[in-house]
C-alpha cells in the first residue's frame, strides 16, 4: 500500500480579527513540533484581509498558507474577486475550491469550481478540492454517486501528472458546524469510493497517492478515530482550527 503524507487542513472561514489570526498563526508556527512537522503536511486558510498578516507570520515555518477562494481570470473586470497572482505574491501556495458553503450558500456550481481548479493549477498552487453530499442525498443513498460526480466535474480536464498537487477534502455538508460526524466506518467507506472513483478517472497509480480529506465536525476527540480508516489521509478542519491546542492535537492525531 502506498504512504501518503497526512494533509491537515484549517479552515479559518470568516472569522477572527486581524491581531486573532496573527496570533493564532505564531501559535501553530510556534508549536508545530520537529516530529510532528516530518510527518504531517499543514495548510492553514485565513480570510482573505489577513492572508498578508499570517502569510508573513508564518514565513519559513512549514505551515503552508492557503486561500479560501480565488477567481479563475488573470485580471480585469471582476469586481470583489481575487486573483491567483495575486494570492502567489502574498506568499500563498494553494486554494480551497469547492468548499460547501462557496457551493451551497454562495452558489457556485461545479462549472466554476472547474475553472477555478483548472487556473490554479496552472498558476502553480495546490488545490484542496472539497466535494460531499447533503443529508437528502445520503439517505436517498446517493452518497457515492454525489461525490464521484462532483469529483469528476471538479477535475475535468486536469491532467494526471497535476493530480499530486491536489488534496480531496470529503465534507459530508450534513456535518459541517453542525457538530454531527460520520461515523469512522461511514467516513472510510464514503473515502473508499472516492479513491474508486479516482482509479476510474487516472488508472490506480496515481489515485493511490491522492491525499483525501475527513472534514465535518473534525476535533481532538474524534480525530484519532476518523484517521484511523486506511484511505482517510487527514482532515480539513473548521470550528476545532481555531483554537491553536484543538488544531495542533489534531495535526499530532495525524502524524
Ligand atoms: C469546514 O468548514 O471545512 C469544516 C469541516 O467545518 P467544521 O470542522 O466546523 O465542521
Amino acid at each position: 500500500t502506498p504512504t501518503r503524507r497526512p494533509h491537515i487542513g484549517g479552515n479559518w472561514k470568516m472569522n477572527l480579527t486581524l491581531d486573532a489570526a496573527r496570533s493564532l498563526a505564531a501559535a501553530l508556527r510556534d508549536g508545530v513540533a520537529g516530529a510532528t512537522q516530518d510527518r504531517v503536511d499543514v495548510t492553514v486558510f485565513p480570510a482573505m484581509p489577513h492572508l498578508a498578516a499570517v502569510a508573513d507570520t508564518l514565513k519559513g515555518s512549514p505551515i503552508a498558507v492557503g486561500a479560501q477562494n480565488a477567481y479563475f481570470q488573470p485580471d480585469g473586470a471582476f469586481t470583489g474577486e481575487t486573483s491567483l497572482s495575486m494570492l502567489s505574491d502574498l506568499g500563498v501556495a494553494s486554494v480551497l475550491v469547492g468548499h460547501s458553503e462557496r457551493r451551497h450558500v454562495l452558489g457556485e456550481s461545479d462549472a466554476l469550481v472547474n475553472e477555478k481548479v483548472l487556473a490554479a493549477l496552472e498558476a502553480g498552487l495546490d488545490v484542496t478540492l472539497a466535494i460531499g453530499e447533503k443529508l437528502e442525498q445520503r439517505e436517498n443513498g446517493r452518497t457515492d454517486a454525489v461525490n464521484a460526480g462532483q469529483l469528476a466535474l471538479g477535475l475535468a480536464g486536469v491532467p494526471a501528472e497535476r493530480l499530486a498537487r491536489v488534496t480531496v477534502a470529503y465534507e459530508p455538508v450534513w456535518a459541517i458546524g453542525t457538530g454531527r460526524t460520520a461515523s469512522p466506518e461511514d467516513a472510510q467507506a464514503a473515502h473508499a469510493a472516492i479513491r474508486r472513483a479516482l482509479v476510474s478517472l487516472y488508472g490506480a497509480d496515481a489515485a493511490a497517492g491522492v491525499r483525501i480529506q475527513y472534514g465535518g465536525s473534525m476535533k481532538p476527540g474524534n480525530a484519532g478515530d476518523l484517521l484511523a480508516g486506511a484511505d482517510v489521509d487527514g482532515g480539513l478542519i473548521g470550528g476545532a482550527a481555531l483554537q491553536s491546542t484543538d488544531f495542533l492535537a489534531i495535526v499530532s492525531a495525524a502524524a
